[in-house]
């Protein structure tokens, strides 16, 4: 059966956008064409930044608690096809299912802590110098929003996106990953099915130079929050401070999971294991790097070969697999090329068993390689795949040195029982997610997330920081 050629969702209605195809297919066999996404448009991406204008003014005007109700009802609906969400993406972005699961359960859990953060547009009442007057501030929407996403969590990251920005009143333009079109027309399915206001929340399909950029350079278009990576990150920084224009950009990282010695070694291998090699290192959090203080080394490195040799690779359609395969060839033979470039010394994996499975999808094996030098291309650039390089370090202070040598700062762990250890830790690392004795992926829908040097423009996401991104401040003085 040839697949359908996905639809924009402009003002409320699926238009077909008409051009020229991008297939979209299952990593795990690339015979399975998921659907045809269309490459887009500057028409189709006008048009869609035209229907959020032209429903801003009304959406903006509608009190907190409305527009709360239509996210509760977005997340029920969701809810409600839950189990077909998460097999459409194990499908086509080749996430375990068991994280697909995690992963729609999320979704409802950000539209609904976001439908009671709807009420919370708060200001602060601040005296003022002249006398008897009262001042104080509003917070009030920015208007149109463009919410451009990356492939790796199709539901989550156009929600965390999407769901703050609709709660404070502004209207949405969501670009989604060509290689995750398929879920995001989902996703836009049952924002019509909710019931949201037509030209609320619009999907425009395509790439980036056909319909990314046009978007972004749309007059009604106010605010600009990026997911990706730090090259396309760049371009539309450049491009939004050009216009003047509020802007986001959540990139790359080369996580570190640091082992003390006096760190629980079981506990620090298997979450080292789990952060690098589920979703076969595709989290923008996954753990890239470990460095591990001399002493205990050779025994964290043992516990780290168990625990990595206990997560199968494997299609995800087989729900044994815990490592699925990367998301494109070109995903595949990048990682291979930087191997093969750099010739790291191999610590154990990295061989692709002899199976014919392996032969229709794009399969990376899990490899944990030595790194020496801080400063060599394997230690520095995110290659985003199951590979985990190891550092060995002198002590605590040499090792948070080689934690931080790196152009990224995204998310970092340490593992240690020492209180003072860790203070030292947490007030040297340069990352944006601190966390101790825990892993580097994962985050809660209501605390604050983003990263720090060349991770992030700075500011975060989710959590109470989300307001602050999606509203402008006014400032009122009334005089009596
Ligand atoms: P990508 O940069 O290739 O694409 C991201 C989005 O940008 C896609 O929708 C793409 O079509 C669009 N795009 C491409 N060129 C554009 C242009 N010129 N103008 C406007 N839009 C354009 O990234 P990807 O491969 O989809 O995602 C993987 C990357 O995302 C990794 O680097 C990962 O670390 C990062 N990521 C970061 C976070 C975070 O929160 N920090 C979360 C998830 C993923």
């Amino acid at each position: 059966m040839t697949p359908a050629v996905l639809a924009d969702l402009v003002a409320g209605a699926f238009r077909p956008a008409g051009g020229s195809t991008v297939a979209s297919v299952n990593p795990s066999d690339e015979s399975d064409v998921v659907a045809l996404v269309p490459e887009g448009t500057a028409a189709s991406a006008r048009a869609a930044a035209d229907a959020a204008a032209e429903a801003s003014g009304t959406w903006r005007s509608l009190a907190g608690p409305a527009r709360g109700e239509h996210l509760y009802n977005w997340a029920g609906a969701i809810g409600q096809r839950a189990d077909e969400l998460a097999r459409a993406m194990t499908r086509e972005v080749g996430k375990p299912i068991v994280e697909s699961r995690g992963e729609v359960a999320r979704a409802v859990v950000i539209l609904r802590y976001y439908a009671g953060e709807a009420v919370r547009a708060v200001g602060e009442v601040i005296p003022s110098q002249a006398p008897g007057a009262l001042q104080f501030t509003l917070r009030e929407p920015l208007g149109v929003v463009a919410l451009i996403t990356p492939w790796n969590f199709p539901l989550a990251i156009p929600l965390w996106k999407a769901a703050p920005a609709l709660a404070f009143g502004n209207t949405v333009v969501l670009k989604p990953s060509e290689m995750s079109a398929q879920v995001a027309s989902l996703l836009a399915e049952t924002a019509v099915a909710a019931k949201l206001p037509p030209g609320v929340f619009n999907v425009v399909h395509g790439t980036g130079p056909n319909v990314g950029t046009p978007l972004l350079e749309h007059s009604a278009v106010r605010g600009i929050s990026f997911t990706g990576s730090s090259a396309v990150g760049a371009q539309v920084a450049a491009l939004a401070a050009r216009r003047n224009v509020r802007f986001q950009t959540e990139m790359g990282g080369k996580n570190v999971l640091i082992v003390a010695r006096d760190a629980d070694l079981d506990a620090a291998a298997s979450l080292a294991a789990s952060g690098a090699m589920r979703y076969a290192g595709q989290k923008c959090t996954a753990t890239s790097r470990v460095v591990v203080v001399r002493e205990v080394a050779a025994e964290f490195l043992a516990r780290l070969r168990a625990q990595v040799e206990r997560l199968p690779l494997g299609p995800v359609d087989d729900p044994a697999a815990a490592v699925g395969p990367v998301i494109s060839a070109r995903s595949r033979d990048s990682i291979a090329t930087a191997l093969r470039d750099a010739q790291p010394e191999r610590l154990f994996g990295g061989e692709l068993p002899n199976d014919a499975r392996f032969a229709r999808g794009y399969f990376v094996a899990p490899l944990v390689i030595r790194l020496a030098d801080p400063d060599a291309p394997l230690a520095q650039r995110e290659l985003f795949g199951p590979v985990l390089g190891v550092f060995e370090a002198e002590d605590l202070d040499h090792a948070i040195d080689l934690a931080n040598r790196t152009p990224f700062g995204l998310s970092a762990s340490l593992f240690t029982r020492d209180i003072r250890s860790a203070l030292q830790y947490v007030r040297r690392i340069e990352v944006g997610l601190v966390r101790v004795n825990g892993d580097t992926t994962g985050v809660d829908p209501h605390a604050p997330f983003g990263g720090m040097k060349g991770s992030s423009s700075g500011s975060r996401e989710q959590g109470p920081a989300a307001r602050e991104f999606y509203t402008e401040t006014k400032t009122v003085q009334i005089n009596p």
